[in-house]
């Protein structure tokens, strides 16, 4: 069955592409199947000098890849440029970091014992469309450095780049089937991903929803799992912070991607004495975010990526609006900045929005601002704006939650570890640590005696 690729922005149709069922999955597994012990038995410093081609390929064809995301997911431009010079090193990264994750030699009583990580054979990788290049390219760096070979699996939304980044590894040299690119339905496709026999481990973002499903899915054969799920991530903003500052960074770390991110700070957190001083900032801010047209240099926000989306974006705004930004009309599914003044029971505080709405919520003292941004079920992302440094490290050791940043929006980085606390999610990508979530630690006793 075919399906239309859509513009976010204009509605038009990108292209027509076929809808892969189980047949076309059960057929890319068995290519990765077959792949695998040609790929496990290339030495890590080969497979990182095959990474690194790659990564230079993607610098190569970095506006490229920037226009087809921006085009792709009504992402803006100059953010897209940003992503894809992410994705190049995050490939330089790994293909640095393969050779140096090394095993132990343990003294025990009459011999020796060694540990050696392994690959895991074939793994499935799942994302969303809302960064689909650059979470691609947090599993897919790991996964093929650690010697597994890959069934990728994009939003069917958006699925253009994972598809020009796959036809790259092989201009790179990654030999055929050990990345292998499959476009269709979560429900058909990504089912058969984590129902597969075959298949050893599930790299999953997206949905809390989805991804216990995937988890629930994964038990039949005792799968592994990484699950990066949804947020509700709290900017907590103390009366002592730099309030010129953190307000002018708030619309940026939530409106950021149209606020499709799970890392958005959705529930900004005020203490009530810098309250009103604070809202007036931020509505300033908020009122220079610059809406419109992905391709032009100058935007700052796009559209959301459907208009089903939009729709539930809509539906959480019924309470006391703060303000609501200009956004275009016409073609293209187009939601306004939205700033809404709520308590943390109410809707908008409790579920994901994934919009460009946030939900402004007073706060008494610290023990108060603590209470309120741990009672979610999600534990993601947050920051904290205080210039007490003290209070910034206790209130950082009292949030549960897997990614914090002071005075700052920064969430990701390439050799920092980001993954989520409690319902957000479990694993970490990024960094050393995601090279432990795609190998297994084999422990071998070896005797000395006789
Ligand atoms: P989603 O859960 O609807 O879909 C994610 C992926 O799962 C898609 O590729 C989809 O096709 C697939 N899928 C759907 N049903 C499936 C099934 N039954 N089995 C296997 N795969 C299935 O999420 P989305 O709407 O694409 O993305 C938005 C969500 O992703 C938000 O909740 C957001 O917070 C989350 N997200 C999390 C992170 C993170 O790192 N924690 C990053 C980005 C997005």
């Amino acid at each position: 069955m075919s399906f239309a690729v859509i513009n976010p922005a204009t509605e038009e149709t990108i292209v027509t592409l076929d809808s892969a069922g189980i047949d076309e999955t059960d057929a890319a597994v068995a290519r990765a199947k077959a792949a695998y012990p040609a790929w496990r038995a290339v030495s890590p410093a080969d497979r990182g000098r095959l990474l690194r081609r790659l990564a230079t390929l993607v610098e190569e064809h970095h506006e490229e890849l920037a226009r087809i995301e921006s085009q792709n997911v009504g992402k803006p431009i100059v953010g897209a440029r940003g992503e894809v010079g992410m994705v190049a090193d995050v490939f330089h990264f790994y293909a640095g970091a393969v050779d140096k994750k090394h095993g132990e030699t343990i003294p025990v009583a009459g011999g020796i014992d060694l540990t050696f990580r392994e690959p895991l054979g074939v793994v499935g990788l799942i994302v969303p469309w809302n960064f689909p290049l650059n979470i691609s390219s947090w599993k897919l760096g790991p996964a093929l450095a650690c010697g597994n070979t890959v069934v990728l699996k994009p939003a069917e939304l958006t699925p253009l780049s994972a598809l020009r980044l796959a036809e790259l590894a092989l201009e790179a040299g990654i030999p055929e089937g050990v990345l292998n690119v499959v476009v269709g339905k979560g429900s058909v496709v990504g089912q058969r991903l984590v129902d597969h026999p075959d298949v050893a481990k599930i790299g999953f973002t997206g949905s809390t929803e989805v991804g216990r499903g995937v988890m629930q899915g994964a038990a039949a054969t005792i799968k592994r799992v990484t699950l990066e799920l949804g947020g509700k991530s709290a900017n907590v903003v103390f009366a002592d912070a730099d309030l010129e500052r953190a307000a002018a960074a708030a619309p940026y770390a939530v409106f950021d991607n149209a606020g499709q991110d799970c890392c958005a700070r959705s529930r900004i957190l005020v203490e009530r004495s810098a309250y009103d001083r604070f809202a007036e900032l931020l509505v300033d801010a908020t009122r220079n975010v610059k809406v419109g047209d992905p391709a032009d240099d100058a935007t700052e926000m796009g559209p959301l990526i459907s208009a089903a989306h939009r729709e539930t974006v809509a539906s959480f705004v019924d309470g006391k609006t703060l303000f609501t930004g200009a956004a275009p009309t016409g073609k293209g599914y187009w939601y306004p900045c939205t700033l809404v003044e709520a308590t943390n029971d109410d809707r908008i505080a409790r579920d994901e929005v994934f919009g460009p709405v946030a939900a402004l919520i007073p706060f008494d003292d610290e023990a108060d601002a603590v209470r309120i941004a741990n009672d979610t079920p999600y534990g993601l992302s947050g920051s904290i704006w205080t210039q007490n440094g003290a209070r910034a490290l206790r209130v950082a050791r009292a949030l549960e939650t897997g990614v914090l940043s002071v005075n700052s929006n920064s969430s990701v980085r390439v050799s920092t570890p980001f993954g989520g606390f409690k319902q957000s999610g479990f694993g970490r990508e990024l960094g050393m640590h995601a090279l432990d979530g795609y190998s297994e630690v084999k422990n071998v006793y070896y005797s000395t005696e006789g």
